[in-house]
């Protein structure tokens, strides 16, 4: 089709770079969710609110990284801090005081984290998470939503996006897992809820009783798309773990920072027992928090491991040190708000006007787009969505210069503090050209 012909005619050094990375990198990536279909471009370089490809394409950057470079590339202060921090060493591994100025810029934004520690990333957060909450409820298994993505460790590669056919009821559904290389003996250990539906929770649970450590998931989710917590479904998942001894751990590696100042819990009113939030608070660098009720985090101080020799290293500690205190301040994060409101809402706007059957949704500084569906609650209405459609309107905007998310059809579209008024506007002059086509 002509649209792909488009893509490939732009594209013939990162091709021949493709091939050449295969032989290699599996997949020719360093993350297998990289390797884009028909084939990943290369990058030269990024700044701002663009990236440059091998080719000389030009992009508006809204992937951003998946998430990390919310306040956009290499942002002059961010930058500024890091070539200073690099100047008094990279690694310690010994302690040393920004790591609890961190600490305490987290908690100033979630008030509930009694106690903080640092990791690399989302996965590791979200590990360490449930081994403290495994810990803490001398329990093993535990609860997580289909759908729902928290890393690639061996507790969570389950139900992220399975073949529903392959996965039983949808108001029961079995723990389908995502990767070759899990020890199978795991399977009894998760249990897998559909988002949104108290009733198959209070289920879960009680075929589970006693035996549940905890239930780990994105308030608002970003990894099937975009999906909304419907009115008190929160709240009743908060009284039933309170009531079950579960600890409720939000994974808010997406959400944290974006969708308000005070993260998913603050614009939710919900507060878990633990919260693991990365991505946007680095800026790019690589980091991870987990932390929460003292009483939880305590079993760190007595019998639950917690190690990482690149663990709050300088450079991340400092890039979430400026990123948190002097960025991403509660002004510019409300600004961004308005700004991507604003663009998403005239996104759908255009997709009404182009008659094309479609659901946008969007909360903070992140949204998603569905084809051929109106109404997602959860993984399996997301699951219905008309995947050609998204991925011919991908790489059509692509082809008009626009990034609009990483290349799956699940993934959600990020806006930075980068992005000028100039750039919405060229997202939706891109935006409006590609649906009139769709
Ligand atoms: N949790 C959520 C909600 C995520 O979106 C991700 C990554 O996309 C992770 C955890 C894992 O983070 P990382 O890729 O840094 O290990």
């Amino acid at each position: 089709e002509k649209f792909l012909q488009n893509y490939y005619d732009a594209h013939p050094k990162s091709l021949a770079m493709y091939e050449k990375a295969k032989e290699i990198l599996p997949l020719g990536v360093t993350s297998n969710i990289r390797a884009n279909k028909p084939f990943p471009f290369f990058v030269e370089k990024a700044g701002g609110s663009k990236v440059w490809d091998i080719d000389g394409n030009e992009y508006i950057d809204c992937q951003c990284s998946f998430g990390p470079t919310m306040i956009g590339h290499n942002h002059p202060v961010l930058s500024k801090a890091v070539i200073e921090q690099i100047g008094k060493g990279v690694d310690y591994a010994i302690p040393y005081e920004n790591e609890r100025v961190v600490a305490e810029l987290l908690r100033e934004r979630y008030p509930f984290m009694d106690m903080v520690r640092f990791s690399c990333s989302g996965t590791e957060g979200t590990m360490h998470a449930l081994r403290v909450a495994r810990a803490y409820t001398a329990k093993d298994k535990i609860i997580k939503l289909e759908g729902g993505f928290h890393g690639a460790h061996d507790s969570v590669l389950w139900s992220i996006h399975p073949d529903v056919a392959q996965a039983g009821p949808a108001d029961a559904p079995t723990s389908v897992c995502m990767s070759a290389g899990v020890p199978s003996c795991l399977a009894d250990t998760v249990i897998t809820v559909p988002f949104n539906d108290i009733e198959a929770l209070e289920r879960a649970i009680a075929a589970n009783k006693g035996q549940i450590a905890a239930f780990i998931l994105e308030p608002i989710m970003a990894n099937s798309t975009v999906i909304l917590p419907k009115e008190n479904y929160l709240d009743k998942v908060r009284a039933i773990t309170t009531r079950e001894n579960i600890v409720l751990i939000f994974d808010e590696v997406i959400c944290g920072a974006r969708v308000s100042y005070h993260g998913a819990a603050g614009k939710v009113g919900v507060t878990p027992d633990l919260v693991v939030v990365s991505k946007a608070i680095g800026g790019g660098y690589p980091i991870s928090a987990f932390g929460g009720k003292r009483e939880i985090m305590q079993h760190i101080e007595v019998d639950t491991e917690h190690c990482g020799t690149f663990g709050g290293n300088p450079l991340s500690i400092c890039a979430a040190k400026t990123v948190l205190g002097k960025i991403l301040t509660k002004e510019a994060t409300e600004s961004l708000i308005k700004k991507a409101d604003k663009t998403f809402e005239e996104m759908k706007g255009m997709l009404k006007k182009a008659g094309v059957t479609s659901r946008l949704k969007h909360i903070g500084a992140m949204g998603s787009i569905n084809f051929g569906i109106t109404e997602v609650n959860n993984y399996r209405d997301m699951a219905k969505q008309d995947s050609d459609m998204w991925f011919k309107f991908y790489i059509s905007m692509l082809n008009r210069g626009v990034i609009m998310q990483g290349g799956d059809a699940t993934e959600t579209i990020f806006f930075s503090l980068q992005h000028t008024d100039e750039d919405f506007e060229k997202i939706l002059t891109a935006f409006k050209a590609t649906v009139e086509t769709l």
